[in-house]
This record gives structure tokens, C-alpha cells and sequence, in this order.
């Protein structure tokens, strides 16, 4: 066996403030325990804004929750003079475990390119924070049949320069940006495609070893109905979770999928 835990994580995007936060992660952390959850078979990461990372912090730690959390988004600088910027060091105080970079949201609304997404990569693993870089092709790009090409050209630009042993505690997550939000998911087999192949380029860049330990994430309207399905496929090792994220019983449930 490879050896990979899988990683379920909850994208809350721009939802929840930080009362509402605590209400979710105390929900979540009973209905795990209810389901008889082993974190050894899925570790789970919710991903809240900012504002509420410090309150989740404190929740997590306080009642000693197998629960890990980390940000949507981090700085590509330093820290400094960057107005609005939350830098990686900020978020390990936090205790933040990992981080999104890349998402498609942001890559579309910030134009947030592959040399950004390589920098705020680059700033998140040297304040010892794992970064979940996500890539994925928009519609146009699949109705051509590119998906491939395209994935993979993010995946490298985005991972550039990155040593094997900060490749290796990397995530990646092949979200279709045709799949997110719309409740069009990918069928296993298409989500399999891309990942299998994110996993042969790595090998071939990085060699096997780096290649079998990234665990590469699914993401594209993930709910407890096609969970199973996907995490049946070889080369997927997790689910990056929108929607499905914020309602408890559900997410508890995709969590829950083994
Ligand atoms: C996401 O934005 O990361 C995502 C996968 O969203 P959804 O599950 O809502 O499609």
C-alpha cells in the first residue's frame, strides 16, 4: 500500500464569522465521534476565513479535537509593508496545518498566476505549513479534451523550483473549474485521468518516491452521494469540499466515507 492518509477538507470560502464558526466545528467534531470517525483512515481540515482562525484555534486546542484547520489564502510576501496581507508566519501562530493557494476562485478574481501561486507555495512551506495548491481546467479546456495538458502545466509552473522534500509534504487538489459550485462532478473516471497523470508527471520530475508520497485531492461539488465512488479511484487521496462543507450532517458523512 502507498501509505497515504486521505485528507478531507472543507472550503468554507467567504462564509461563517467566527460565532458561527465555533457552532460548526463543535457540530462537527460530535458527529464524527458519533459515526465512530477514525482519523487514522481521514484526516479532516476546515478551512474558514481568516477572521476566524484564531476562535477555531482556540476551540481546537482547548478541547483537544483531532480537527486540523488552516486558510483559504496566504501572502506571497515576507511580511512588510503589503496592506491587507496575511503572511504564512502569522498563520502558523495560529497553528494553521496547511493552506489553500491557487484556488480557482482566486486564480479567476485576484488573476492569481502560476509564479503567484508558486510564491505563496514557497512562503507557506517555509513557515512549515502545507501547502494544498489547486489546479484545474475550465470548460472550454475540457470540451477540447486538454484537461491533461492544462492541469499539468499548472501543476508545474505552480511547483517550480520547490525541493523534493518540499514537493513531498505538498498537497495538490485537481478541482474542474466546470465542477465547482454547479453540482456537476466529474465522473470518477474523468477525476482519475487527471490525477493519475498529476502523479506520473511528478514521478517523472521528482521521481517515484516524491510521486507516492503528494496526496492529490478531488474537488468539484463533492457530496456524501458520490464520495465513495471517487475515493475508490488509485491516484485520489482526499476531497476538497465546498458547498458540502458547511452543512454538518453532510460533511461529517463524506468524512465518514470509508
Ligand atoms: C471548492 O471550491 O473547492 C469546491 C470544490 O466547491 P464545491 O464543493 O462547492 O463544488
Amino acid at each position: 500500500t502507498h501509505g497515504r492518509t486521505p485528507l478531507m477538507a472543507g472550503n468554507w470560502k467567504s462564509n461563517l464569522n467566527h460565532v458561527e464558526a465555533t457552532g460548526l466545528v463543535q457540530k462537527l467534531a460530535w458527529t464524527l465521534q458519533d459515526k465512530r470517525w477514525d482519523p487514522a483512515k481521514s484526516e479532516v481540515a476546515v478551512f474558514p476565513p481568516f477572521t476566524d482562525l484564531r476562535t477555531v484555534q482556540t476551540l481546537v486546542e482547548g478541547d483537544k479535537l483531532q480537527l486540523e484547520y488552516g486558510a483559504q489564502d496566504v501572502s506571497s510576501h515576507d511580511g512588510g509593508a503589503h496592506t491587507g496581507e496575511v503572511t504564512a508566519r502569522m498563520l502558523a501562530k495560529l497553528g494553521c496545518r496547511y493552506v489553500i493557494v491557487g484556488h480557482s476562485e482566486r486564480r479567476t478574481e485576484h488573476d492569481e498566476s502560476d509564479a503567484v501561486v508558486q510564491a505563496k507555495a514557497l512562503q507557506a512551506l517555509r513557515a512549515d505549513i502545507a501547502p494544498i495548491v489547486c489546479v484545474g481546467e475550465g470548460p472550454e479546456v475540457r470540451e477540447a479534451d486538454g484537461q491533461v495538458d492544462h492541469c499539468l502545466a499548472q501543476v508545474g509552473g505552480s511547483l517550480a523550483g520547490l525541493k523534493p522534500e518540499d514537493i513531498t509534504r505538498s498537497v495538490i487538489a485537481y478541482e474542474p473549474v466546470w465542477a465547482i459550485g454547479t453540482g456537476k462532478v466529474a465522473t470518477p473516471d474523468d477525476a482519475q485521468e487527471v490525477c493519475g497523470a498529476i502523479r506520473q508527471f511528478l514521478a517523472e520530475e521528482h521521481g517515484i518516491a516524491v510521486a507516492e508520497r503528494v496526496r492529490i485531492l478531488y474537488g468539484g461539488s463533492v457530496k456524501a452521494d458520490n464520495v465513495v465512488a471517487i475515493m475508490a479511484e488509485p491516484d485520489i487521496d482526499g476531497c476538497l469540499v465546498g458547498g458540502a462543507s458547511l452543512k454538518v450532517d453532510e460533511f461529517a458523512a463524506i468524512c465518514r466515507f470509508y
